[in-house]
């Protein structure tokens, strides 16, 4: 059984950058661990109309995470019970000897992060950055691979990459999967009327293909529509 592991920030960045390509190796049967290092409870969308406050958002928000899961066929949800928006300051030695320990359990063939400078938001450069130096620990540098926003990829060179660097998952036939995993990060979407729209109109507003950034450059060609 193939399995990939997902060392992400945030409940709903699972769904919101890279659902797509997690429901499609779900259906293919590949073996799903998400690691969340944090609950999100520092997000400063509360539901529309507000209906969360600070003490009740972790709690909504794993409960959520968990339907997101469900929704995209991921089996197993950890989290890191770091507080949100603080991952850039935990020890670092600490958190990468910690996803270390992830690896060697879970013996992924593929491994999912963030860019360490890439991320966008300094929890998310912060997990990437333990978790590719968790990587080259234990010899996974070539399972590694980081997420990355939208349709950027289409133009690597613009991030100092080229398009040998790139997989491009074509995600088409998994993206109701997806829209129900965004409906399921209700507190994050409620605010996002497109989310809600009838399905086909919704579903217009993704993007055919997820892109992934290979962390390791130096090995050679290989299929660049695979994660596998
Ligand atoms: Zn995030």
């Amino acid at each position: 059984m193939k399995k990939l592991l997902a060392v992400f920030a945030h409940p709903d960045d699972e769904s919101f950058i890279c659902g797509g390509t997690l429901a499609k190796y779900a259906s293919e049967e590949v073996d799903i661990t998400l690691v969340s290092a944090t609950r999100g409870e520092m997000g400063r969308r509360m539901g529309n109309p507000p209906y969360l406050n600070r003490e009740s958002m972790a709690a909504a928000r794993e409960t959520e995470l968990r339907n997101a899961c469900d929704s995209l066929g991921i089996q197993q949800l950890l989290f890191l019970d770091i507080r949100d928006k603080t991952v850039e300051f935990v020890d670092e030695e600490n958190l990468t000897s910690r996803i270390e320990n992830l690896i060697r359990e879970v013996e992924p063939d593929v491994v999912l992060t963030f860019h360490e400078t890439l991320g966008g938001h300094p929890d998310h450069c912060a997990i990437g950055k333990a978790t590719t130096a968790a990587c080259q620990r234990t010899g996974h540098k070539d399972s590694l691979y980081f997420i990355t926003f939208g349709n950027a990829m289409e133009q690597p060179e613009r991030f100092g990459y080229s398009h040998q660097d790139v997989i491009k998952i074509d995600v088409q036939a998994h993206l109701e999967a997806k829209l129900a995993a965004f409906r399921a990060h209700r507190c994050q979407t409620e605010i996002d009327e497109w989310v809600w729209l009838p399905d086909q109109e919704a579903l217009a507003r993704f993007g055919r293909y997820e892109y992934f950034l290979r962390a390791d450059r130096e090995s050679s060609a290989k299929n660049l529509n695979d994660l596998f």
